[in-house]
């Protein structure tokens, strides 16, 4: 089979980082940039182009096409909308299309963590696999969902978002505006808040990292604190199962790297809290992606998805 490539780019709040991918899943260079620097998309795009321009040392028939994963984008429209992290896009931006009348290139866009779960099926764990959740735990909570082999887009693009599904009524306030969201609890920020509150501030805020060595040493507060935050996460993915019945879901992100302190609540309240007829059957694994290479390498496999040379 003739080798392909795709330009993967992955937009985040602090950096967009991009680079050409093949579709065995290696690498060809990679580079990143500040998203603040830019205050219109045109002109991160040209920008972008440019250094992908620059990396290209192969047979450029190959290539086939772009890949983005962006937050708040929308699969079927091609744009980015009202990202609250990112200040190129305060409205809707029809971002693809920028890309593609900078590049030549065809050009997809999809959420982060719907990169992510394309990613894990084409190049993770998901091989083969029709029906399965990829959640993304880092400063947010995001989710692809694949339902009979095909990712879940919803009536207008935007579905599979379950950071911002309930999970305390009258909770935190979220980003989205709404009250008690997952993604307050389920998150960085949501761990940190936790422990917070656990502490009654008595050992002021502290970050992932201290609060998981403290745990490590421990602490009871620590441990109490991801024992919630495992255990929220248990629990609502219980109500996901019910919902779409996965064969199996897969973490990735900062936060699912804690290992036991936070996996050993979360499968105990999973399982508690499973439907019968799904106990047992259901797998909870860490994503076989890379962990530095899963945003890139997921939106080369969108690129890879869509189009062929
Ligand atoms: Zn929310």
């Amino acid at each position: 089979m003739k080798k392909q490539f795709a330009a993967a780019v992955d937009v985040g709040g602090t950096n967009t980082k991009f680079g050409w991918v093949d579709n065995s899943g290696q690498l060809y260079g990679s580079g990143s940039v500040k998203t603040g620097e830019f205050s219109r998309a045109e002109d991160l795009i040209t920008r972008v182009h440019k250094e992908l321009q620059n990396l290209i040392n192969f047979d450029q028939s190959g290539i086939c096409g772009i890949g983005v994963g962006a937050p708040n984008a929308n699969y079927h429209t091609g744009c980015i909308h009202y990202a609250p992290n990112l200040d190129f896009a305060k409205s809707i931006v029809p971002f693809a299309s920028i890309f593609t009348e900078v590049s030549g290139l065809k050009c997809k866009i999809t959420n982060d963590a719907n990169a992510a779960a394309i990613g894990e099926k084409i190049y993770g764990k998901a091989q083969g696999m029709n029906d399965f959740m990829v959640v993304t735990l880092g400063t947010g909570l995001g989710s692809g969902i694949y339902t009979g082999g095909q990712v879940l887009y919803g009536s207008d693009g935007m579905a599979g978002e379950m950071g911002h599904t309930c999970l305390i009524p009258g909770g935190r306030k979220c980003g989205c505006g709404r009250l008690g969201c997952i993604e307050r609890y389920v998150s960085i920020g949501g761990l940190t808040t936790t422990f917070l509150e656990t502490t009654e501030g008595q050992k002021g805020e502290l970050r992932p990292r201290q609060i998981q060595a403290l745990a490590e040493e421990g602490d009871k507060h620590a441990i109490q604190t991801y024992k919630i935050t495992g255990e929220y996460l248990g629990l609502h993915l219980s109500s996901m199962a019910a919902l779409f019945s996965p064969e199996a879901i897969f973490l990735s992100g900062g936060l699912a790297q804690s290992g036991e302190v936070l996996l050993s609540p979360m499968r105990r309240a999973f399982e508690d809290n499973l439907l019968s007829h799904h106990k047992g059957k259901i797998k909870i694994e860490l994503s076989g992606l890379e962990k530095q290479k899963t945003a890139l390498l997921g939106a080369a496999a969108l690129a890879f998805s869509s189009f062929s040379v």
